[in-house]
């Protein structure tokens, strides 16, 4: 980073953005966070409300936003299957309507944009690990379509603006990501397995846990989204940012009760319809295009979180 920039971050208030833009902050730059509460808090950023360089916004990106700034960085969307699922037509409307107008943004101001995609643009993946050329095996009319077509449909306009536009788009498949200010009722697996542990809860395996997710901590991630922002225009992406350490539900779950000696009871319940059996991403275009690689193994990343949420507790 060479100079000040004016930095929006939609979703600033969720888990990533909050870290996200924490990283923006210490770096000197200024950064507007707009997010509308539906699944972050206040809480997330309330360390950074008194620095200078820092402004909070309720903005529900479904609508224009007119600012200006240099880069954009659109992560407004709720990523945990029951908030997603809660309302589906506003969480597809937040992806489209939401990359639209961002886009639309980045088009009059000329600023370079980047787009928090997923590894759901993959669905129930046929191969296995995930690169970027595989188009994905995706549900179009299933429970979490709305979120999957939603990020894709966004995928799709990122690049017909590069191409009809000539935007500097930055679009990352972000796979399963964890750590401090995940919010304890978030539900996705990690937060939902360290606060069952901590209250001696039973554990709650969805099917019979064998199926695989890759978990990174969020610091990794942060300097991958740095990383990309900050590639030469002729990287757009898409690009996969993840861990490759790749576990079964199981082993998570194993590995958490023994971390926070728990004595909690595992338990398991139906698996959610279209549940991906096995998610990896392989990162050798991060690797070579961004020379950005995960340094934190599970263990160290899940103590960390382990400690937050007992601080809350
Ligand atoms: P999160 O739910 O904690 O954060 C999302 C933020 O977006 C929240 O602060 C929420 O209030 C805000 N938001 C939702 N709808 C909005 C709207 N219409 N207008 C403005 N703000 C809105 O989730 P997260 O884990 O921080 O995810 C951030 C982004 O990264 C999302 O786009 C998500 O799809 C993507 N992503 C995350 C992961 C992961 O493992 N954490 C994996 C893949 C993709
Ligand atoms: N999962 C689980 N118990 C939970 C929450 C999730 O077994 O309490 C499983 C879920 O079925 C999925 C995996 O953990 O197979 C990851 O789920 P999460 O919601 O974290 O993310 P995603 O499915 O979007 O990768």
């Amino acid at each position: 980073m060479h100079f000040r920039r004016r930095i929006l971050v939609t979703g600033g208030a969720g888990f990533l953005g909050s870290h996200l833009c924490e990283r923006l902050v210490a770096l000197g730059h200024d950064v507007l966070c707009a997010d509308n509460f539906f699944t972050g808090t206040k809480d997330n950023v309330v360390g950074l409300l008194d620095q200078p360089n820092f402004e909070l916004l309720r903005h529900d990106v479904t609508f224009p936003l007119y600012v200006e700034v240099d880069e954009i960085y659109n992560l407004a969307c709720p990523a945990s299957p029951i908030h997603y699922q809660h309302d589906p037509v506003q969480t597809t409307k937040t992806s489209v309507h939401g990359a639209i107008n961002m886009l639309g943004l980045a088009k009059r101001t000329g600023a370079r944009i980047f787009q928090a995609s997923t590894s759901e643009v993959y669905g129930d993946p046929q191969v296995h690990p995930q690169t970027e050329d595989y188009w994905g095996h995706v549900n179009p009319v299933g429970e979490r379509s709305c979120y999957d077509e939603g990020k894709r449909c966004a995928e799709t306009l990122f690049f017909d603006y590069h191409r009809q536009h000539h935007l500097q788009v930055k679009v990352a498949r972000i796979f399963n990501t964890y750590g401090p200010n995940m919010h304890p009722n978030d539900g996705r697996v990690v937060s939902n397995f360290i606060m069952q542990a901590l209250r001696g809860d039973p554990i709650t395996i969805f099917g019979d846990g064998s199926q695989t997710r890759s978990f990174c901590f969020v610091d990794d991630l942060v300097d991958g989204f740095l990383a990309l922002m900050d590639s030469g225009d002729e990287v757009t992406g898409p690009v996969n940012l993840g861990n490759p350490n790749e576990f079964t539900i199981t082993e998570l779950a194993e590995k958490i009760l023994s971390m926070t000696h728990s004595k909690s009871k595992l338990i398991t319940s139906p698996l959610p319809s279209d549940d991906p059996l096995q998610r990896q991403p392989d990162i050798s275009k991060a690797k070579a295009l961004l020379n950005w690689e995960p340094r934190v193994q599970l263990e160290e990343g899940l103590g960390k979180t382990i400690e937050y949420f007992q601080r809350m507790c």
